[in-house]
């Protein structure tokens, strides 16, 4: 024989069972609407998965959990959904929340279910998943979604599981039938139970001795299985989770703590029922049994209620007598709340509609003041101190609600029954309770928006130091540059005037023979690269990519035309004498500074009047390059004007043939001059190897030498350096041509 525990406190209201067990368990027809609320469970509502509009199947989800804190809502019947709207629900509040509406079509269609014919073959993971899958919560109380309460921490190991089937609050009798008329299936969800937990060492049903019918058939339907049926003295409120446990295990659960943290698990026999269904049928949970009760009413029994099922349309379904009915009751006399509007539908949760008549349940008399006779102490299942609960709601004194462990008030109402004043204890508490929630749940949001603050503040602070570091960067490279500019510079020689007419000198002695080699070989490549440009344009669907060819082309054809006259000035015996080019070269060098910036202007206004026709036939043409053109005549004109404003202080200056003579840069000139024409009295002794050879040497020398100015400017990080890159590149191609033809 098992040991029995007493609990603390306790009541005995009267029974008043009876009423709703003289009638078998019965179904009713489907209300014209079901309403769904998408919050029936603790924790976060549901998302509606439905439009309105859809038309949906028996079983179909239509709102899925949010997060893990969460739990499915299915449809109840097959209909269209009608509207997602809020509308009143089931809650002491009296508040409006988000609900779907569902017109049912009558047809009651089935969605395709995924029965599982042999639960033992499945893995604890994929049993919990069906469970969160099927939108069970717990049905006993609260509505706390039972997949979560299945995965406890990995830290509590589950010693006892317990079906609760105490049912303590008079005139509920909805568990008592569900265990006659299902006892099979409620062992069957609660061995389910037991392996998701881990298979605990005992598997417990707890049941009031006030109800036979219902032990007999659970001890029936535990024969020959691990779960032990125990029975115990009717005592309110022996339902409560602490309680139960309490009876059956003599622990006792600490305040503060949860049943899983001793070891413990405790779920409704309604829940190990839907569990059952749930996992062996595939059935979502959508429907429940639902105890109708009071003296307000033709007919008083137990009914299978669709989640969503409008309490008025239960109730007119009963003979409801709204003239004799003190009240619309939600939940047993004991721990049940008024509902103003008999609109709000039934949910997950609803145990019980009650509709007590005036003479079953009059007005509480007018409570009084406090007598401290200490009743309500000694009734307390969680041995609290209601009296001083009371004061310190009255006063609002959160913190010795607090510390008086409001937190473990069951809501039980054992105070307010036995109160001599008649004090309505328990709403104070669940009033007081509300309001330290809600400050609490304010002052969460209020830390984690001043967390975000700092945060933000933070950030902004490393974002302006990040700032003020580049800008005072910033400011040293400035200053330094200022301090570089400032230093008295080193005269440069823009133009070297001898190395030029070197050079000149140099690359002109070419004999005939050479030069119509060297020009038929550019006219065969440029012939070669028009042709290939025509085959591209041909080929080229893409418009932008066949412009840009087309203006290569453009180029190209210059080019050969160019190279073809060039050919043509050769054959006919055109080309300028090496003596005329280096009288050229002289004239050029000897210029005054006057005359070379005139003929400066002069090359810049060509050069403009060039680039001005180019950017017009871009714009007429609407070509992408006209942007490109535009920006180049910019460049033209402000060079322009800067050669024009030289030009005109120039002009200002004295000019004297005196002046000219004294110029140093018209001796060195002259100097040049001597030297290219001693250069090219030798070339014109030389053979064409040594010709050849002379030409490479100075080649490499002048590539040499732009590998060492380009290498300086990329360490002093120059702003010539693509320039200078692009010098080098030519003249290496240039000299690996001339390579190629002493091969
Ligand atoms: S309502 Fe709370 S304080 Fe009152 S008896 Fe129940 S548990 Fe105790």
């Amino acid at each position: 024989m098992r040991q029995i525990w007493d609990i603390h406190g306790g009541v005995h209201p009267p029974e008043n069972k009876h009423q709703s067990l003289r009638r078998p368990l019965a179904t009713i027809p489907l209300a014209p609407e079901l309403v769904l609320p998408l919050n029936q469970h603790i924790g976060n509502p549901a998302v509606p998965a439905v439009q309105i509009g859809q038309k949906v199947l028996k079983g179909q989800l239509i709102a899925d959990a949010q997060g893990i804190f969460s739990a499915c809502i299915h449809a109840p019947t097959s209909g269209e959904i009608i509207a997602i709207e809020d509308r009143p629900i089931a809650h002491p509040s009296g508040l409006s929340a988000p609900c779907i509406v569902l017109r049912p079509d009558g047809e009651d269609r089935w969605t395709a279910l995924q029965p599982c014919e042999d639960p033992a073959s499945l893995d604890h993971v994929a049993l919990v998943e069906k469970i969160r899958a099927a939108g069970l919560a717990g049905m006993g109380g609260a509505g706390f979604p039972t997949a979560v309460k299945l995965n406890p921490r990995s830290t509590d190991r589950v010693e006892t599981l317990i079906l609760n089937g105490t049912e303590c609050e008079p005139y509920i009798t909805a568990d008592d039938v569900l265990m006659r008329v299902y006892a099979d299936e409620i062992i069957q969800g609660a061995l389910l139970l037991a392996r998701i937990v881990g298979t605990p060492k005992e598997i417990l049903v707890g049941i009031e001795d006030n109800k036979p019918e219902a032990i007999a058939a659970m001890q029936k339907a535990a024969q020959g299985t691990p779960v032990e049926v125990v029975v115990f003295p009717t005592k309110y409120p022996s339902g409560g989770e602490k309680q139960l446990i309490q009876i059956l295990t003599g622990k006792e659960v600490p305040s503060g703590k949860i049943p899983a943290q001793i070891g413990v698990l405790v779920q409704n026999v309604g829940t190990a029922y839907a569990a059952w269904r749930a996992v062996r049928y595939g059935e979502p949970l959508i429907e429940r049994i639902t105890t109708v009760v009071g003296e307000a009413l033709g007919v008083q029994r137990n009914i299978h209620v669709p989640i969503g099922t409008p309490v008025a349309h239960v109730l007119e379904q009963h003979g409801f007598a709204a003239s004799r009915c003190a009240r619309i009751i939600i939940g047993g006399p004991m721990m049940g709340y008024s509902i103003e509007d008999p609109q709000v539908p039934v949910v997950k949760t609803t145990n019980c509609i009650m509709a007590p008549s005036i003479e079953e349940m009059p007005p509480a008399p007018p409570a009084q003041a406090c007598h401290r006779r200490g009743m309500c102490a000694e009734a307390c299942p969680a041995s609290l101190l209601p009296q001083q609960l009371y004061w310190y709601a009255q006063a609002e004194d959160h913190q010795r609600l607090q510390n008086h462990n409001l937190f473990d008030c069951i809501e039980c109402g054992a105070c307010s029954f036995v109160c001599p004043s008649a004090i309505p204890l328990v709403q104070y508490y669940r009033a007081a309770k509300t309001t330290i929630r809600r400050i609490d749940a304010e002052k969460q949001k209020a830390d984690r928006a001043r967390e975000r603050f700092e945060q933000r503040k933070e950030r902004i602070a490393k974002a302006e130091a990040e700032k003020e570091a580049k800008r005072l960067a910033r400011k040293k490279a400035a200053e330094e540059v200022k301090s570089r500019l400032e230093e008295p510079k080193p005269v440069v020689v823009t133009v070297d005037p001898v190395a030029s007419a070197q050079e000149k000198a140099q690359t002109a002695p070419e004999d005939a023979d050479s030069q119509h080699k060297k020009l038929a070989r550019q006219l065969e490549s440029a012939q070669i690269r028009v042709q290939h440009l025509q085959q591209q344009i041909a080929e080229c669907d893409d418009a932008t990519r066949r412009d840009a060819l087309t203006a290569q082309l453009r180029q190209a054809e210059l080019k050969l035309e160019e190279t073809r006259k060039k050919l043509d000035d050769l054959e006919r015996g055109v080309s300028l004498p090496l003596e005329q080019r280096l009288q050229n070269v002289a004239q050029k060098v000897q210029a005054s500074p006057l005359d070379t910036q005139r003929n400066a202007v002069a090359t810049i206004e060509k050069r403009l009047a060039v680039a001005i026709e180019k950017m017009e036939e871009a714009g007429r043409e609407g070509k992408p390059t006209l942007a490109a053109f535009t920006q180049g005549v910019e460049k033209l004109r402000a060079k322009l004007a800067e050669a024009q404003a030289e030009l005109a202080e120039l002009e200002k200056q004295p000019q004297s043939p005196a002046d000219t003579a004294a110029d140093p840069q018209n001796d060195a000139a002259a100097a040049a001059i001597a030297r290219a024409q001693a250069k090219a009295a030798a070339a014109a002794t030389m053979s064409p190897e040594e010709k050849h050879a002379e030409q490479l040497r100075s080649l490499r020398d002048r590539v040499e030498k732009a590998r060492a100015k380009l290498a300086e400017a990329e360490t002093s990080g120059s702003e010539h350096v693509a320039a200078l890159r692009t010098g080098l590149e030519k003249l290496e191609a240039k000299l690996a041509d001339l390579e190629q033809q002493g091969k």
